[in-house]
C-alpha cells in the first residue's frame, strides 16, 4: 500500500462490502469505496437510506470487515476497533440503572484508567456536552436530547481522535436536533472537543451543508461515491443566506437526480420491485396536498417541501421516491411536480383519495398486486406473511424486504385492498 497522503487520518481504498442473501448470490453494499478523513475537517456523507452509509462508517470505525479493499487510520492498515476513533450513533443504549457519570465512565473501561482518573475524564466531557447537573440522574430522567448528550460524551471522554459520527440528531425532534448541532458545532469551531477530524453521516441535506467542509454523495444499488462537493462557507454558518440557500439547492438536485436514477435500475433489477421507503399514505397526503396549494400551485422545490411541518425529521427523499412510485408526482432535478392524479387527489374527498390510491398501488406497485392476486386465487384467501417476505428476499437484502413488506402493508391497508393482521402475522382479502 503506498504511504498515505499528508494530514490523511483515515483513509479507504477500494472498499467493497457484500452481505449474503437469505437465498440467492451475496448483495453488493459498497463498491469501490475511496475516501480520506483529513486533519481538522468535518467531512460529510450523504446519502437515502439503504445506501450503505452505516455501512461504511461501521468499516471505518473498524467495527466490520471489508469484504475487499484496505482501510488505514494514521498510516496503518485497520483491523478490528481502534483506540482514538470513538463512534457516535443514532441512539445509544444507555444502561438504565448507571447514572449518567456511570454511563460516560463505561466509555473508559477499556482504557484501563485509575478510578480517580477515570472520574475527572467523565466530568469533563459531562459539563463539555452540556449535561453539567444531570451526573447523577438516570436515564429515565432524562429527555431525548439529553441521552443523546450522554451518547455525544460517552464517545468524547476517550478523547478521540477521529469521531465518526451515524445520523446522531436524526431521532431527535426537529428543535432539540438543533440545539445539539449547534452546541456540537461551537464546540468544533472554538477546537474545545478533543479531536481532529469528524465523519458525519447523515440523510439531512441541510445538516450535511451547516456542517461540513466537504460532502461526498453516497448514491445507492450498490453504494458508491457519486460526487465529492466543498463547502466554502465560513462558520458560524446561516441557513438564511443566499449561498447557502445555493448550495442546499444544488444537493437536492444531485439527490434527485440520483434517486431517479436508483428508482429506474431498481425496476430494471427486480422486475419492477422496487425497494419501497418506510412512508405512510398520511405523509404522502400531507405533502400532496401542501404542493397542490398556492404559493406552490403543484410543483414544488424540494427545500420547500423540507420545511413542510408535516414532515418534520422525516425522510424527505423517501416521500418523494414514494409519490414518485405511485406516479402521483414526479421527481425531478430539485424538486417535485404533481402529475394530473396527484392534482385530482389532492382536490379528492377521503373515499375518493382511498379509491385513486388504490388504483395506482395495483398499477404502480406489482407487488402489492401479486399480494391481491395471491389472495384472490387461494382457498380461504388468507395467505402467510412469510411467504410474501421470502419472495422478497429473493431479490433483495433481509432488511430491505422487511422494510419493503411494512410499507406495502400500510399502503395496502389503507387502499383496502387487503387487510393485515399483526398478531396472527397473516394477510387476508376483503
Ligand atoms: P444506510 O445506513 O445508508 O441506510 P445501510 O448501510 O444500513 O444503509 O444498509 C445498506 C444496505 O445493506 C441495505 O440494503 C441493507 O439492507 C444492507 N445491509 C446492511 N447491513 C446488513 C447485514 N448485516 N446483513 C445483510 N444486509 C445488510
Ligand atoms: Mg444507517
Amino acid at each position: 500500500m503506498p504511504p498515505p497522503e499528508k494530514d490523511v487520518v483515515l483513509q479507504m481504498r477500494n472498499v467493497c462490502r457484500s452481505f449474503a442473501r437469505p437465498a440467492g448470490g451475496p448483495l453488493l453494499v459498497l463498491d469501490n469505496i475511496d475516501l480520506c478523513l483529513r486533519d481538522g475537517e468535518v467531512l460529510g456523507l450523504l446519502g437515502r437510506s439503504g445506501s450503505g452509509k452505516s455501512t461504511l462508517l461501521r468499516i471505518a470505525g473498524g467495527l466490520m470487515e471489508p469484504t475487499s479493499g484496505e482501510v488505514s487510520y494514521l498510516g496503518n492498515q485497520l483491523s478490528g476497533p481502534a483506540e482514538g476513533i470513538a463512534v457516535v450513533f443514532q441512539t445509544f443504549a444507555l444502561l438504565p440503572w448507571l447514572t449518567v457519570l456511570e454511563n460516560v465512565e463505561l466509555g473508559l473501561d477499556a482504557l484501563g484508567l485509575a478510578p480517580e482518573e477515570a472520574r475527572r475524564r467523565a466530568m469533563a466531557a459531562i459539563d463539555l456536552i452540556g449535561l453539567d447537573g444531570f451526573q447523577s440522574a438516570y436515564p429515565r430522567e432524562l429527555s431525548g436530547g439529553m441521552r443523546q448528550r450522554v451518547g455525544f460524551a460517552r464517545a468524547i471522554v476517550v478523547q478521540p481522535t477521529v469521531l465518526l459520527m451515524d445520523e446522531p440528531f436524526s431521532a431527535l425532534d426537529v428543535l432539540t436536533a438543533e440545539t445539539l448541532r449547534t452546541d456540537f458545532m461551537d464546540l468544533w469551531i472554538e477546537h474545545q472537543l478533543p479531536t481532529k477530524s469528524v465523519l458525519l453521516v447523515t440523510h439531512n441535506i441541510e445538516e450535511a451543508v451547516l456542517m461540513c467542509d466537504r460532502i461526498l454523495v453516497l448514491a445507492s444499488n450498490p453504494g458508491h461515491i457519486a460526487a465529492e462537493i466543498p463547502v466554502p462557507l465560513a462558520h458560524p454558518r446561516n441557513r438564511l443566506d443566499q449561498a447557502f440557500h445555493d448550495l442546499v439547492d444544488e444537493f437536492y438536485s444531485i439527490l434527485t437526480s440520483r434517486a431517479i436514477e436508483s428508482i429506474k435500475t431498481q425496476s430494471q433489477i427486480y422486475g419492477g420491485l422496487h425497494v419501497l421507503p418506510p412512508v405512510g399514505p398520511y405523509l404522502m397526503t400531507a405533502v400532496i396536498e401542501a404542493v397542490a396549494q398556492p404559493p406552490h400551485d403543484g410543483q414544488a422545490d424540494l427545500s420547500d417541501i423540507a420545511r413542510l411541518p408535516a414532515l418534520g425529521a422525516k425522510d424527505l427523499l423517501g416521500v418523494t421516491e414514494a409519490l414518485h412510485i405511485l406516479e402521483f408526482a414526479e421527481l425531478k432535478a430539485g424538486g417535485i411536480k404533481l402529475t394530473a392524479a396527484g392534482k385530482v387527489f389532492a382536490r379528492s374527498d377521503a373515499d375518493e383519495r382511498k379509491r385513486i390510491f388504490k388504483e395506482h398501488l395495483l398499477r404502480f406497485v406489482p407487488f402489492a398486486a401479486h399480494i391481491r392476486h395471491v389472495l384472490d386465487e387461494r382457498e380461504g384467501h388468507i395467505a402467510p406473511r412469510v411467504r410474501f417476505k421470502s419472495e422478497l428476499e429473493d431479490h433483495m437484502s433481509a432488511s430491505d424486504s422487511e422494510k419493503t413488506l411494512r410499507t406495502v402493508i400500510g399502503w395496502g391497508r389503507y387502499a383496502e385492498i387487503f387487510n393485515y393482521n399483526d398478531v396472527k402475522r397473516m394477510f387476508s382479502g376483503n
